[in-house]
């Protein structure tokens, strides 16, 4: 698999900073599974953190700062991704982040012709919404906008998106000032995980009498 579109590295550094929300994280994962090139600019933006960290030079704690640390912990523990418990969820859809398996499953719904949709619901809160996009070959995706961001991830298939080829393993960053028009050109489905924040706002006629179907 050779990897051409890969997420910005502002993104890969949050990802690394671990200032992204579980959202934004299983995008950058879903990218990393299948992009050695990333995984070591994030291993190499981590290791510089981690020794900018132990370069800070000691300073005295204020009061209260060990339990504010502790409760931090706590809480960090009950939202980090759960550990893998040999689940099965979302084991048809290949290229996905392992510890997927574990949340819960959805079917593939319909919600435009030749375009199906299936959630991934997250065991916690997140402005980020995700879910898994599959189209069939030759199928042009309405145009839209969005309020927000749109991280999109190839899994299998692919699409042109303004004269660039996306294939498995690219990856897709759209913030609100970007025109989506998105053609299927392989020859069998095109399924990719999408991360979104905001809402998605289709254009013209046939836009708008699907616009109240995709709403999730
Ligand atoms: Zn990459």
């Amino acid at each position: 698999m050779t990897v051409h579109h890969h997420p910005p590295d502002e993104l890969l550094a949050m990802f690394a900073a671990g200032t992204v929300d579980l959202g934004q994280h299983i995008a950058v994962a879903t990218h990393l599974v299948g992009c050695a090139k990333c995984r070591a600019v994030v291993r190499e933006m981590e290791h510089v953190g981690g020794a900018m960290l132990a370069g800070l030079s000691p300073t005295a704690m204020s009061d209260g700062a060990l339990e504010a640390m502790e409760r931090r912990l706590d809480e960090t523990s009950l939202t980090s991704i759960p550990e893998r418990r040999r689940g099965q969820a979302f084991r048809d859809v290949p290229g996905l982040p392992d510890f997927l398996d574990s949340y819960p499953d959805s079917p593939w719904r319909w919600i435009a012709p030749k375009v199906h949709l299936r959630p991934i619901r997250l065991p916690e809160p997140s402005a980020t919404r995700v879910f898994l996009l599959k189209s069939s070959p030759g199928t042009r995706m309405i145009e839209h906008t969005h309020t927000g961001f749109e991280m999109t991830c190839v899994l299998s298939g692919s699409f042109v998106l303004a004269g660039g080829h996306f294939g498995p393993g690219d990856f897709d960053f759209g913030d609100g000032s970007v025109d989506h028009d998105v053609r299927i050109n392989s020859t069998e489905d095109c399924i990719c995980l999408v991360a979104m924040q905001g809402d998605l706002k289709l254009n013209g006629m046939i836009g708008r009498l699907l616009q109240p179907l995709i709403r999730m």
